[in-house]
């Protein structure tokens, strides 16, 4: 497994194998897809990361072993374990159907050692079957690009015309979604990347262009995956009146200030937190009857950092994702 400690790079690291729980299911990991947000938690933009830990929260692999208060799973069975690990059941938001917004909620790979290994444990009512062809390695995209970026398609509206800025492992996802909804797609990437604006024509985009340009039209909603804050006032500009932007990571640089026109005319301004189980049901249900097709870069678990490197410097077409006893 790979571990995070502050200011190290991941390091691998034997570890005995996790015992599962009574509530619990012991996962031997296929393959873990590698998330933008992992590089924050390893840069330490995010606060709450439990330390040391384990990345890695879009996990893909079979159940070796089940808690004795386990029920619906049984092991050899492939499931996913989402970025959701456990909530609390009881307060006003999980109550109210938005347990993505519990307060007391727990994640994987942030809280709770996640999928940079062989071996995970899980609490089984987080987990999710992973149905249809999809390789292991294919699959593991979905369990956060995919789920995050079709739970920010949702509050974008119904709207036609739909940006995107940031074009990568959840871009590449939704706008598979966006297509197959007769959605118009407009991408947005850094200036100059003519490989990721090729990337977004090849799926579907009628334009693709610098995150500084204007659209050749209004856009009815904007997505916006880069954590780059001054994309807020971009993507503002280019919306309709009545508009929404909506912001799908969970960090970004800060938001510089903008002048009140843009947002008045009842543009709205939206963040994506985390993801229900419905939110994976629905997705997963539908992946396969589209379908979704990811598009992927495989890395042995040993080459983590270089992984992230690649992250980092916008180097991946698609997603990257580790794919456990492939040779370093
Ligand atoms: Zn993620
Ligand atoms: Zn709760």
């Amino acid at each position: 497994m790979v571990l995070h400690r502050p200011g190290e790079p991941l390091n691998l690291e034997e570890r005995p194998t996790p015992k599962p729980a009574a509530g619990e299911v012991l996962v031997k990991v296929a393959a873990c897809g590698v998330c933008r947000t992992d590089l924050h938690i390893v840069d330490g933009e995010l606060t709450q990361t439990r330390l040391p830990i384990i990345p890695g929260h879009e996990v893909v692999g079979y159940v070796a072993s089940v808690g004795s208060a386990v029920q619906g799973i049984t092991p050899g069975e492939r499931v996913g374990i989402p970025w959701l690990g456990w909530t609390c059941g009881r307060c006003a938001y999980c109550r109210a159907g938005q347990e993505n917004l519990c307060e007391t909620a727990r994640f994987t790979g942030y809280q709770i050692d996640g999928g940079y290994a062989e071996f995970a444990v899980a609490d089984a009512r987080y987990c999710f079957p992973v149905q249809g062809s999809y390789s292991d390695a294919e699959a593991a995209p979905l369990l956060c690009a995919g789920l995050i970026g079709y739970r920010a398609l949702r509050m974008a509206g119904d709207g036609a015309r739909l940006g995107i800025y940031g074009f990568g492992a959840a871009a590449h996802i939704v706008a598979q979604i966006a297509r197959h909804q007769g959605r118009r797609l407009f991408a947005f990437t850094r200036a100059g990347d003519t490989a990721a604006q090729a990337f977004a024509r090849d799926l579907g985009a009628v334009w693709a262009g610098a995150s500084e340009e204007a659209p050749p039209e209004q856009l009815d909603a904007a997505i916006i995956f880069a954590p780059v804050g001054a994309l807020v006032p971009a993507a503002l500009k280019a919306v309709r009146p009545g508009g929404t932007v909506v912001c799908g990571g969970i960090h970004m640089s800060a938001i510089p200030s903008f002048p009140y026109e843009l947002l008045w005319r009842e543009r709205k301004l939206v963040s994506v937190a985390n993801l229900t189980r419905r939110d994976g049901e629905e997705l997963l249900a539908l992946a396969p009857r589209i379908p979704i097709k990811t598009e992927i870069e495989t890395f042995p678990l040993s080459a983590a950092n270089e992984a992230l490197a690649r992250l980092r410097a916008g180097k991946l077409r698609g997603a990257a994702v580790l794919v456990m006893g492939e040779k370093g």
